[in-house]
């Protein structure tokens, strides 16, 4: 493969000694364990045992440095590891929050107590976390957050309510953004910190947020008074609001912006290829698809190889994310459309089952971690353009 080539497809012999990998163990564990791929895996499909050998077998926590247990490698090879495990459809959800932004917020901004009690938890796969940023009259508009912590002997007193916890109800934790200092209409994202809070903890409570297909993932979360101490404090008092904005980068950018919808696509298009005749336009259609996937990929890529560089691409991350997340959805019509040319051919019904968990999970596609209308803003604003 030209060397150009393999760098914008992060294929690079390091990478794809690393890709084969862990296909190897994917093919051995799914063969062992009997877990089926689904689409949306990483909000959806909670597995702890898999998260647990995935973190055995080494490819858990990539970027955490050695020392705390993980695996030492570049954001690249993280890239790599998530995309395959996104294509696999394997049952990610436990660790994935944990994995893809408490890992990076503990090494920018922990103390080296929560990372020598938490990073080696994380590479293992098994501490399992939530973000407790959105409130019922705060998503978009993170900074008109009213939850709030208040100093008390030790600690503080948490009070407020989350929404839209994804996981929380199985979580070890959740990081909190709460208010600690008052409101300042002139600087509206000045006075916030995060906690690390335990989901144990007394005063908390956890209610579920039942989807309309029975689905349990998301929860309202209530802090009632809740102590914690100031071993909770993740980073600096009053300095949340940019940590939480530095972290968004590696929640915005990532693989998972393209490849919700991956396991049903690959499926139809194996489904396709058995079909005798097949319509020249279905033929053209699956190259479109095809197509824009690597165009995405190789955007998303090249975000990670700014990551990887120490930079902050806040607004490239923010671009993936509209372009990736709006493919995601209009891949699920698409696909929809090319079922309907597989008529020849057995095998129908498991890629019948994931595009129906495909339409019912399509509209949350743009709305997680920041919906693109307001990611639209965040672009214009970094362009100077408001
Ligand atoms: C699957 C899923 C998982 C989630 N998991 C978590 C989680 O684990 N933790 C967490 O904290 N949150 C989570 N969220 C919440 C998510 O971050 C919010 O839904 C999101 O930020 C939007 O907030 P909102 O739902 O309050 O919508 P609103 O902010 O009320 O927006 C409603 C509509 O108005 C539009 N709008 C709002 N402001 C503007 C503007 N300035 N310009 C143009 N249009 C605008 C929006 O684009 C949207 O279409 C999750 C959401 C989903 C769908």
């Amino acid at each position: 493969m030209n060397a150009d080539f393999a760098t914008l497809c992060a294929n690079e012999p390091e990478l794809a000694t690393l890709r084969a990998s862990l296909r190897a163990f994917l093919f051995a564990d799914r063969d062992e364990f009997g877990w089926q791929p689904t689409v949306d895996a990483w909000l959806s499909s909670w597995d702890e045992g898999f998260s647990a050998r995935l973190g055995d077998a080494g490819f858990l926590g990539m970027t955490i440095p050695g020392e705390y247990g993980g695996q030492g490698r570049s954001h690249l090879h993280r890239y790599v590891v998530t995309e395959e495990l996104l294509v696999a459809g394997a049952p990610v959800a436990a660790h994935w929050i944990a994995d893809r932004q408490v890992a990076p917020g503990l090494l920018a901004y922990g103390s080296e107590e929560q990372r020598q009690r938490l990073l080696p938890r994380i590479a293992a796969g098994r501490c399992f976390s939530s973000i407790g940023m959105s409130e019922p009259q705060a998503g978009s508009d993170l900074a008109a957050s009213s939850a709030k912590a208040t100093k008390t002997a030790g600690g503080w007193l948490l009070s407020g309510t989350k929404v839209w916890t994804s996981g929380a109800h199985l979580a070890h934790q959740i990081v909190v953004l709460a208010r600690t200092g008052p409101v300042d209409p002139q600087r509206r994202h000045a006075g916030f910190s995060q906690f690390i809070v335990p989901t144990h903890s007394p005063g908390t409570t956890i209610s579920p947020i039942v989807m309309m297909s029975g689905e349990h993932h998301f929860n309202e979360v209530s802090f009632d008074e809740v102590f914690v101490d100031d071993a909770t404090v993740l980073g600096e008092i009053g300095a949340g609001w940019h940590q939480v904005t530095a972290e968004l980068s590696f929640e915005r950018s990532g693989p998972e912006r393209i490849l919700s919808t991956a396991p049903v696509l690959t499926a139809l298009v194996r489904l396709l290829a058995a079909q005798d005749d097949l319509d020249d336009h279905a033929a053209a259609a699956v190259g479109d698809l095809l197509a824009r996937v690597i165009s995405l990929r190789q955007l998303s890529v090249s975000v990670a190889r700014a990551l990887a560089a120490g930079q902050a691409p806040v607004n490239e991350a923010a671009l993936v994310k509209d372009l990736g997340t709006r493919f995601e959805q209009e891949s699920v019509e698409l696909a929809a459309d090319l079922f309907s040319y597989a008529t020849q051919v057995p095998g129908r019904e498991p890629v019948a089952a994931l595009l129906d968990i495909a339409r019912l999970h399509s509209p949350l596609f743009t709305l997680r971690g920041g919906t693109n209308e307001v990611l639209r803003g965040v672009v214009a604003r970094g362009m100077g353009l408001r």
